[in-house]
Order: C-alpha cells, then sequence, then structure tokens
C-alpha cells in the first residue's frame, strides 16, 4: 500500500509498504478521509518524530478484522479516534483516563496512507459506526472534537453566558459549534487573525467577531460585557501573548479553559490578586476520555455539530505535500486527504 513518511522537516516521501495485519482485537481500516492536524503542521515543520507517518484523524472501511473483534465487521463504514486509554494506570483509576499514562503505547497514526491498524482498546472503546448520512470528511472530526468536548466538560456553563474564543482555527472553530449545539443563548465572542478565518467564525455562527490584527481584543469584549468581562475565556491559540490576555478578559468568578498549548516550558505572568479576590479559576485540558468522544460521535452523527466547512479543500494522497505548504504558508485551515479516489467520495 501507499503511505506518507515524513523523513525530514518539511518532506514527505512516499512508500509502498505491507499493508498492516489485524492482530486479535484489531482492525485495518482502509481510509477514506484523512484530515490534517495542528500537531501534523509542528511534526511537518520540526521534523518531530521524523522519519515516521503523520495523520490520526481519519475515517475509512474496515477491510479486515482480527480475531475476537466484537460488534464490527469488513466492509462497515467506521470513524475512530487514534488513541484509547488503558484502564489499569493511575490516572485510568481515577476517571481521568484523557491523562492515562499509556496512551502512546495505544495510538493509530499514519492516516495519511491507504489503510491503517487501530489496536483492541481503540476498536473496543473509541470507535464508531459511521451513518451513511454523514460523509467520512466530517466523520474523520470526530478526534478533534472529543478534545473540544473533553475541555467544555471540565468548566461550568450558565445559559446567558459569555464566552471569548481565542484563536479561530480549527479547535476554536470546533468550540464555536458545540456551543451552539447546546441551543442556548450564550453570546460567543471570538477573536483571531486572518480574513479567511475571521468570515469562517461568522457564518458559523459567533456573535461578534474581534479582528485581533486591527481591533483590541480587551477593549471589544469589555464594551460587550459592560466592563464586566467574559464568564467564560477559552484559549485555543497557544501564544504567549494570547495567555498574557486572559486575565483581562475574564470577569469576577469566570473560568478560563487553556487549550491550546504554548511552546514547552514557557513562563507567564499572572495578576495574583485577580486570580484571588476576582476567583478566576484556570483549567487546563488535555485529550479525552472515552466518554467525551462517545458525546462527539453523538454530536456528529446527529448532524448536531457539522464541522465541513472548515475544511479548505481535498488532495489526494499523493498531493500531501501541497496541503502541508499551504498550511505552512498559513492559507487554510484544515486540509482533506484522500487516499483512494472513489466516484462518490462523500459516500
Ligand atoms: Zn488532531
Ligand atoms: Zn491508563
Amino acid at each position: 500500500m501507499l503511505s506518507a513518511v515524513l523523513v525530514e522537516p518539511g518532506r514527505f516521501e512516499f512508500e509502498e509498504i505491507p499493508e498492516p495485519e489485524p492482530g486479535p482485537g484489531e482492525v485495518v481500516v482502509e481510509v477514506r478521509s484523512a484530515l490534517t492536524c495542528a500537531a501534523d503542521l509542528r511534526a511537518y515543520r520540526m521534523g518531530l518524530g521524523s522519519p515516521g507517518p503523520l495523520g490520526h484523524e481519519f475515517a475509512g472501511l474496515i477491510s479486515r478484522v482480527g480475531t475476537g473483534v466484537r460488534g464490527f465487521r469488513e466492509g462497515d463504514a467506521v470513524m475512530s479516534a487514534h488513541s484509547a486509554p488503558c484502564g489499569e494506570c493511575f490516572p485510568c483509576t481515577r476517571r481521568q483516563e484523557n491523562l492515562c499514562e499509556n496512551l502512546p503505547r495505544n495510538m493509530a497514526v499514519g492516516s495519511f496512507a491507504e489503510f491503517i491498524r487501530v489496536g483492541a482498546p481503540i476498536v473496543r472503546q473509541n470507535m464508531f459506526p459511521k451513518p451513511a448520512s454523514l460523509s467520512f470528511a466530517e466523520a474523520a472530526f470526530l478526534e478533534p472534537l472529543a478534545s473540544v468536548v473533553q475541555g467544555l466538560e471540565s468548566i461550568p456553563l450558565e445559559p446567558e453566558d459569555v464566552v471569548v474564543i481565542l484563536g479561530c482555527g480549527t479547535i476554536g472553530l470546533l468550540y464555536l459549534l458545540t456551543l451552539r449545539a447546546l441551543d442556548q443563548p450564550l453570546r460567543v465572542l471570538m477573536a483571531g487573525r486572518g480574513r479567511e478565518r475571521l468570515e469562517l467564525a461568522r457564518t458559523l455562527g459567533a456573535d461578534r467577531v474581534i479582528d485581533g490584527e486591527s481591533e483590541s481584543v480587551v477593549e471589544e469584549v469589555r464594551q460587550a460585557t459592560d466592563g464586566l468581562g467574559a464568564q467564560v475565556v477559552m484559549d485555543c491559540a497557544g501564544q504567549p501573548e494570547t495567555w498574557a490576555q486572559i486575565l483581562d478578559l475574564a470577569g469576577r468568578g469566570s473560568h478560563v479553559l487553556l487549550f491550546g498549548g504554548c511552546p514547552g516550558g514557557l513562563p507567564v505572568e499572572l495578576d495574583t490578586t485577580r486570580l484571588h479576590y476576582d476567583q478566576i479559576a484556570l483549567v487546563g485540558t488535555s485529550h479525552f476520555t472515552p466518554r467525551a468522544v462517545r458525546t462527539a460521535h453523538e454530536l456528529l452523527a446527529g448532524h448536531r455539530v457539522r464541522p465541513g466547512p472548515i475544511l479548505s479543500g481535498t488532495y489526494p494522497l499523493r498531493q500531501l505535500s501541497q496541503a502541508f505548504e499551504r498550511l505552512d504558508q498559513g492559507q487554510g485551515t484544515k486540509f482533506e486527504i484522500v487516499p483512494h479516489a472513489t466516484e462518490d467520495p462523500g459516500e
């Protein structure tokens, strides 16, 4: 089968390698749609893990089933997260499976290929049937949407809260769509950069879109909240300059969700008086539990979250480099890669 391998920073090579074999409890999925992710772009730029396969957001058809697999058969259309918890380590026993110590061992990576092997813990916990009404591309959003659901579950929300989302990339936009799916009169303000992304935020239902390049996010949020600040601030940008702003946007008794990771080991300065006396909670979030994956599956399968418009285009596998070159130049948000060209790509 054909597989893309990152051989050095910024360069993929295409290799013919043997098709994977499913072990006990495992399945092999014929990839119908694989999506690029910010983590892939980071790896592409830095050559992280190279040489190695990239791609972990995918949906497809089960081509082979290992012994002992229950609930799935050859030919089933499926959507899957790329990892699953072990259920036995310390965080798992505390029901913090998103922090499972054995996640790296239970990962399915390399979806920029014709086939991908999905391990037994994933098949058991984080793989689901794809309804025919859902395209493979939208189904492939299961993993990033699960991360988003995980974050939302860790903060309280009142129906009329003001939520500020910093960052109009895939994650910021998925937060917007998920908040809208709650069907509450929340006011969602989004701040980001780039005309294309800001426009997308507007069409996907943000009440106010703030251009971080030409407007002051702090001033706009203060004005929109009569000086009170927001009840929820979500950082989906992962930039030191957005982290530096969070307390200026957060109201008393608010929650700040920290989704976007800054470069490792970076210190930030925070006003202790505001944190303490204004009771502002800083909440980190990472990865997802099987419960979050189930919720994400329900949101996608029930068409309550429709992430399709976030995609900026589709490339065949052989043109994977073009998708990454565009992302590297700041063009587009997320691309779909299709290893198997079919007559009916959406099914
Ligand atoms: Zn991802
Ligand atoms: Zn574990």
